[in-house]
């Protein structure tokens, strides 16, 4: 069985999967990341090393930051998911079964928001990378196409970031062939809404508080111009093809 999968979604509710082994080999062949999911991956859900050092998004965002982001905040949600879902049906599903199958449920609500943490920090991690200015020409005609320009589209990404009135996330979703910019509100996804995700900011006070107080702006700004992982991004969409809606 294969657990070593690249990150996929599949936009059908019930059978949010969808990685094709052909994207996976692409990936793998291109030296691109790969991080364990796939309805194999159930608990115990690893923690999930982060893909760079701590001190490598410096100075955009510190290792003081890096280090209580991960190791407190995404450790918490990961350790408080694999409690909740022990000896439960839970314990035998994927991470993003049981983030589509818990969300909207007010009885479930504590695991929904420790699996879907867990989903959104690996997730952001790898949205971020050192120098991440570069963006595939695919992906740049994409965003053209939907955005009239990538300054629009880093334009609305801000905003939405900015706007998020409290504990949030903003994001780069398709939605079928449209490129679009969404926020979501504490631990909520863009997947339950049919949307896949390309590229997603944190913007929890926990994100940014200790390097930037409360000039959230400033923050969203510097990430934009200089951490994002456009490549990411990039393989996400590419995989669209397999999505099905
Ligand atoms: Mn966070």
């Amino acid at each position: 069985m294969n657990t070593e999968r690249s990150f996929n979604v599949s936009l059908n509710r019930r059978d949010f999967l969808g990685t094709s082994a052909k994207v996976a080999a692409a990936a793998a062949a291109a030296g691109t990341f790969s991080f364990a999911r796939g309805e194999q991956a159930t608990a115990p859900f690893a923690f999930e090393p982060l893909p760079f050092a701590d001190d490598a998004l410096e100075p955009v965002i510190s290792a003081h930051t890096l280090s209580f982001h991960y190791d407190k905040h995404h450790r918490a949600y990961s350790n408080n998911l694999n409690e909740l879902v022990k000896d439960t049906p839970y314990a035998r599903m994927s991470l993003e079964r049981i983030i589509l199958d818990t969300a909207g449920k007010p009885d479930q609500a504590g695991l929904f928001n420790n699996a879907a943490q867990t989903w959104n920090h690996t997730f952001y991690w790898h949205c971020l990378k050192p120098n991440g200015r570069q963006m595939p020409a695919a992906l740049q005609s994409r965003i053209e196409a939907s955005f009239g320009s990538v300054q629009a589209c880093k334009k609305e990404l801000a905003q939405a970031a900015v706007n998020e009135f409290a504990s949030g996330w903003a994001w780069l979703v398709a939605d079928g062939q449209q490129l679009k910019v969404v926020s979501t509100t504490d631990a909520e996804v863009p997947m339950t809404d049919g949307l896949k995700p390309l590229l997603t900011i944190d913007v929890w006070e926990h994100a940014y508080y200790l390097d930037y107080q409360n000039r959230r702006a400033e923050h969203v700004e510097k990430v934009i111009d200089n951490l994002l992982n456009w490549q990411f991004a990039a393989q996400n969409l590419d995989s669209e093809l397999s999505v099905k809606k």
